[in-house]
């Protein structure tokens, strides 16, 4: 069935269209956790959309499953083919459309890299939104996917903040174009494009996005402040949410800073190491703010800090950031990570970062817990080093305290195939009944990643 399938797609894509080289194959089926990894019998390397079109259409003629790709750096297992799927690498869709000053709006490929996104509208005297330490690698077809956050949601919003309108193959092999004019106000109807948004490829191929830009940062002032415990530093972020400007809040604790400090070889800039820091950076499209003094006055609103580190310049900057930033990489070189990604309301925050090293002691003695997140939007990042690969238990424990306090499973990585089973105890039974039915509707063979979210048998 598959090699009918894969003829028929070479005949209309041509053959570098279709790549069955065992290296890359053996490439493209694992991710960039290096904890899921598939097996597949081709890459698939559509040029446009009506070549991804093609693909769809030809792959429910041969009841064929498909698993869109883009930067592989998703971190939830949605990305490879755990069931023989054959994968669609959509980074040929490089399409970057000069950006449209007069509405503060560009139209991108699936395939365009963020770092790539954010050089060409930087170029243009604007700024995008979001921003992710994967960067280089992550495409925008695979933010929209899952709905990607990261570092400056407090300011921006979510990717689905982002994108006023999409282009997408939907599994039914047709072309949905949802207001690619980028209207920011059209009630007519369902928000299509906010419903791809975070879902996953199973009920479309994102082939382009037309995305809104922001005014670029003029000046900016960023902080690592140290405080004396974990409770401090909540209480700091609940105090600096308030602050004017504000462009992010990102917590990390004291191991992970050491363990940062080992993985850069440079001691940390807080001496000595507090059990808890947050960065804070606050940002201006006004030149001339003082923001380092804005900065200064906001941190002294709350708890006493244990020591500080300002940047005001880009490089600086950029230093301090990577004490944050290097944290997943720290992690990954320990060994295979157990990751969740969750969210607390903001009162349960001190509560679980306090509990958390300790329930994953009891589950898994001797096991690396890292904790670190996007404070600012009540996401934090629990990293466990040491459990076999296929040893859920202690991420599991640490889901059972989130829906105890009210919390979600999933703050931005999404469900993939990590987190299938704890969907329903998130949204209950009704609302992944309808998440079935309208994927049932535009996916109506189940082609698009059987295996992600609501699992198709
Ligand atoms: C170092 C690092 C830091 C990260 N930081 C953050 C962060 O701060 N915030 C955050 O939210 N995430 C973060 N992530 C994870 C994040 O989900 C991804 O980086 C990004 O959104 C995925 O893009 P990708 O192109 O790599 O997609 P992939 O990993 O290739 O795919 C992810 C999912 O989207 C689907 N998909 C991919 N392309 C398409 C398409 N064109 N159409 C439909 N479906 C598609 C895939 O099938 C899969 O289910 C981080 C990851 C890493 C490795």
């Amino acid at each position: 069935v598959v090699d009918a399938f894969l003829d028929e797609v070479r005949g209309r894509l041509g053959p570098q269209g279709v790549v069955t080289d065992p290296d890359v194959l053996r490439t493209h089926s694992v991710d960039w956790t290096g904890r899921w990894a598939g097996r597949t019998p081709a890459v698939l390397r559509p040029a446009g959309t009506a070549e991804v079109a093609e693909v769809v259409r030809s792959a429910r003629r041969h009841a064929v499953a498909l698993v869109p790709q883009g930067g592989r750096t998703g971190l939830v297992g949605g990305s490879v083919p755990l069931r023989g799927e054959v994968l669609v690498d959509l980074r040929r869709l490089d399409r970057l459309d000069p950006v449209d000053a007069a509405a503060g709006q560009v139209t991108v490929g699936a395939g365009v890299t963020l770092q790539r996104l954010q050089d060409h509208v930087a170029a243009a005297g604007w700024a995008f939104g979001v921003d992710i330490g994967a960067r280089g690698t992550a495409t925008l077809g695979g933010m929209v996917a899952t709905n990607a956050g990261g570092n400056h949601v407090v300011r921006y919003g979510s990717m689905r903040h982002q994108v006023l309108g999409l282009e997408a193959v939907l599994g039914t092999g047709e072309v949905l174009a949802a207001n690619l004019a980028g209207l920011v106000k059209d009630n007519t109807g369902f928000d299509l494009a906010g419903l791809l948004c975070g879902s996953e490829g199973t009920l479309g191929i994102v082939t382009a996005a037309r995305l809104a830009l922001v005014a670029p940062v003029a000046e900016a002032a960023t902080a690592l402040v140290g405080y004396r415990t974990i409770g401090d530093a909540v209480a700091a972020a609940a105090t600096l949410r308030r602050a004017p400007d504000l462009h992010a809040l990102e917590l990390v604790l004291g191991p992970g800073l050491d363990l940062v400090a080992a993985h850069q070889q440079a001691p940390v800039p807080l001496a000595p190491t507090p059990p808890a820091a947050l960065l804070v950076e606050v940002a201006s499209s006004r030149a001339g703010s003082d923001l380092a003094a804005q900065l200064a006055a906001a941190v002294a609103g709350g708890p006493e800090p244990a020591g500080a580190a300002v940047a005001t310049t880009a490089p600086d900057r950029a230093r301090l950031w990577g004490w944050r930033e290097a944290h997943p990489e720290v992690a990954a070189g320990l060994g295979i990570v157990h990751k969740a990604d969750v969210t607390l309301p903001a009162a349960a925050t001190a509560r679980f970062l306090d509990e958390v090293p300790a329930l994953v002691e009891r589950c898994a003695p001797g096991a690396t817990t890292l904790l670190y997140g996007h404070l600012g939007d009540g996401n934090l990042h629990v990293n466990v080093v040491g459990p076999d690969p296929d040893d859920d238990g202690p991420i599991d424990a640490v889901l059972d305290l989130v829906l105890a306090l009210d919390g979600s499973v999933s703050a931005e990585h999404g469900i993939g195939t990590a987190k299938v089973a704890w969907l329903e105890r998130q949204r209950g039974a009704v609302a992944v009944s309808a998440m079935a039915a309208v994927r049932r509707a535009l996916d109506p063979d189940g082609v698009l990643n059987p295996a992600v979210l609501t699992p198709r048998t």
